[in-house]
């Protein structure tokens, strides 16, 4: 057994548990990083891991980043996430969603889930079915167009603290990922006059974007290296790395993808070489307080996203905390969510962010 309660213990977490249901193979890991601001939200994740080791680390990363996204996103939220262990494409069924619902249920609304990689909101309502600690079903909606209007919103933030004007028109933005978000966020950024650089493993999305908006399609293993303005990474995590820090050529890192640091020392990376970094967490948190609000019955789009601009502010003051303190912005964000979960302050209001 690997240490899981050492893991457990330096990284301040509540509970690990494992769920297994014989009739469906349900192999499913819940993992409750803190609830000090509130109950834990965090999606499900359905993944093939190749280890169930793989799976734990997986859920205990993920689980870890929501706490700190709450806590930045000023909600009163704590940090969770689950992976049913599994081939989505193969694996998925209606008995086996149920079963993993039932057992997100008898956690009594200490661990909410919602959607992630492998499963949507068609899934969800089968898990609905069983609990009602769900949120982003399909009677609710998916989460990604807010998602991507908070990215949009914190390109402009990094575009004034970086290039001097929160305009993008005329401005290069390679968008990696054409998905939920990175298409939505091509809408935005093509309204307001950006070009558009764009990959995607599906042919088909590329294609789409080059007729919608004009887009130049690149292969998805360069787009990271294209001479653009900003890079906005919107696929898979782990695109900032050691190999590819010394192959980008853009003034900012600003996109929707979790983890977009593989490590700690890729910021510092991206800090040396002048280019500026918006903390994934911060930048992407749109859905998960579109997915707050829904659980708090505010179900106007246009209040919900006033509320998702913050991130504007948010990223403002992290950029300006980052350049006095001379630390990376994902290190002042950490800072800064340590800090109110030290306070177990509830969620403040958005003045105190200007
Ligand atoms: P999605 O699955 O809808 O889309 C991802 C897209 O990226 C797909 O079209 C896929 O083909 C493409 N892709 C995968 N690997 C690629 C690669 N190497 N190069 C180019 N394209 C590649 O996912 P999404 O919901 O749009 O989310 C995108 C990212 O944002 C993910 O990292 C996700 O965890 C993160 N995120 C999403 C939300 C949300 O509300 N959906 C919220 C926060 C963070």
């Amino acid at each position: 057994m690997p240490g899981y309660f050492s893991a457990m213990e330096k990284q301040g977490f509540e509970e690990l548990l494992f769920a297994h249901d014989a009739s469906t193979g349900l192999k499913a890991v819940i993992a409750i990083h803190s609830t000090i601001l509130g109950p834990a939200l965090g999606g499900t994740r359905m993944w093939p891991y190749p280890t169930e080791e793989a799976a734990v680390n997986d859920v205990m990363r993920l689980a870890r980043g929501m706490t700190y996204k709450a806590a930045m996103a000023d909600r009163d939220l704590g940090g969770g996430k689950a992976v049913i262990i599994g081939d989505p494409c193969r694996d998925k069924s209606e008995k086996l969603l149920r079963a993993y619902g039932r057992f997100v249920d008898k956690l009594g609304g200490r661990y909410i889930t919602a959607e992630d990689m492998g499963i949507g909101e068609k899934d969800l309502d089968w898990v609905r079915q069983e609990t009602a600690h769900v949120l982003g079903d399909s009677s609710q909606g998916s989460p990604s167009p807010f998602t991507a209007y908070g990215v949009w919103r914190g390109i402009k933030a990094s575009a004034r603290d970086a290039l001097g004007s929160d305009s993008l028109e005329g401005l290069t933005v390679a968008v990696q990922g054409l998905g939920g978000v990175g298409s939505r966020l091509c809408e935005y950024l093509a309204g307001e006059g950006a070009r558009l650089i764009v990959a995607d493993l599906d042919p088909e999305k590329v294609k789409g974007a080059v007729s919608r908006w004009a887009a130049k399609a690149v292969a998805p293993e360069e787009i990271h290296a294209r001479e653009c303005d900003i890079f906005a990474p919107c696929a898979a995590g782990g695109i900032i790395n050691e190999l590819t820090i010394p192959q980008l050529k853009c003034r900012i890192v600003a996109g929707a993808a979790n983890n977009v640091l593989q490590d700690r020392a890729c910021g510092a990376g991206l800090m040396n070489r002048g280019i500026l970094y918006a903390p994934d967490y911060v930048i992407n948190a749109g859905g998960l307080i579109y997915v707050d609000s829904i659980r708090l019955g505010l179900k106007d789009p246009d209040e919900i996203r006033r509320v998702v601009g913050r991130i504007e502010q948010r990223l403002t003051h992290i950029f300006k905390r980052s350049a006095a303190e001379k630390q990376p912005p994902e290190v002042v964000a950490d800072l800064m969510a340590e800090e109110r979960l030290q306070s177990g302050a509830k969620a403040a209001p958005t003045e105190t962010w200007a």
